[in-house]
């Protein structure tokens, strides 16, 4: 077909109509088309589902924050400016950053890791219950509950809009280091005065569970639930932890804030952001994963990758990069 032929009956009315210098044309035999109905401008539920091996994974989405590049460090301005272009993101009015949770129902228990945020940072976030419902279960079903940490992106989503439990038969377990820093009184009392409120949130989130006897810390290398087990990652946070589910070729990290910027963080892992409690360790974790993650090819969830934030990591010449996984037709991906 020669390009003429792409040209008719569009492209010469488009022709016809410059010559004539109006914008329309009608062409004798044209279809004529009823009004479209009105645009829907509504999303898709925000869940997304795979099956590991016999565990399923169901991906939920809290929501969205915007993260201030000017957090990020650990590389100059024009730099963290120019890897954000790379990835055809603007950054000036912040970068979208999505807030992940994950359902896995590992056949004897079905465990969410990360709650998300509820009201707690605005309204474009704390979608996780009805997405949890969208994805076909309650809140009442969770029965575990794995906190990477306690900052409140992960923690205040714990908590019912009214207050109380949003998982109501959820036994909730944190790590013993994030716990023993975040509910201890006296460092609350010696924080700076801008943390004075993550203290609050994250003793206010658990407070309920606390309360029911539903509250459980954990050393590393005690067991959680059968078949998931803790990874520690500290440095985001002191007891910053991730979670391994499964054995062998059908594993599942859920890693919680190893990365926080994709567009910058994969290239150069290095770089931190602001809000590290010791970005140094931070650091050292982050690289220590990618590489782990990379070479044992662990399909990883991460609180703040692109929803769903279900990929593989993958070694570069020089840094990583992210390969998310393809949306499948069923959850088995076939
Ligand atoms: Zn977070």
């Amino acid at each position: 077909m020669n390009r003429s032929a792409f040209l008719a009956p569009r492209g010469a009315a488009i022709l016809l109509a410059a010559a004539l210098g109006t914008t329309s044309v009608v062409l004798p035999g044209a279809p004529s088309y009823a009004a479209p109905p009105a645009q829907q401008k509504t999303q898709v539920p925000g869940y997304h589902r795979l099956m590991v091996g016999d565990m399923e994974v169901t991906a939920l989405f809290d929501g969205r924050i915007e993260i201030d590049r000017a957090l990020l460090k650990g590389a100059g301005q024009e730099d963290i400016q120019r890897l954000l272009a790379r990835m055809f993101l603007d950054g000036s009015q912040g970068v979208q950053t999505a807030v992940n949770a994950y359902l896995v129902h590992t056949g004897s228990n079905l465990v969410l890791v990360d709650a998300g945020v509820a009201n707690a940072f605005g309204p474009g976030l704390g979608f996780i219950p009805e997405n949890l419902r969208a994805a076909g279960y309650d809140p009442a079903d969770v029965d575990t509950v794995l906190l990477t940490h306690l900052h409140a992106d992960h923690s205040m989503g714990l908590l019912a809009s009214g207050g109380g439990m949003a998982f109501p038969n959820a036994t909730v377990h944190a790590p013993e280091a994030e716990a023993g820093f975040w509910l201890d009184e006296a460092k609350a009392a010696g924080a700076p005065e801008a943390m004075q409120p993550f203290f609050k949130m994250a003793r206010d989130s658990i407070a309920p569970y606390v309360q029911a006897g539903r509250f459980k810390t954990f050393a590393p290398g005690e067991s959680l639930v059968p078949g998931v087990s803790a990874v520690p990652a500290h440095g985001h946070t002191p007891g910053h932890t991730g979670y391994l589910f499964g054995s062998g070729d059908d594993t599942l990290l859920v890693w919680g804030d190893i990365v926080h910027s994709h567009a910058t963080q994969f290239a150069r892992p290095e770089i931190a952001i602001e809000f590290d409690t010791d970005s140094a360790q931070a650091i050292a974790t982050r690289k220590a994963i990618f590489a782990d993650a990379a070479e044992r090819k662990l399909l990883v969830g991460g609180a703040h990758l692109p929803f769903p934030g279900l990929g593989h990591v993958r070694a570069e010449s020089e840094g990583y990069a992210w390969v998310p996984v393809e949306f499948g037709l069923t959850a088995t991906g076939r």
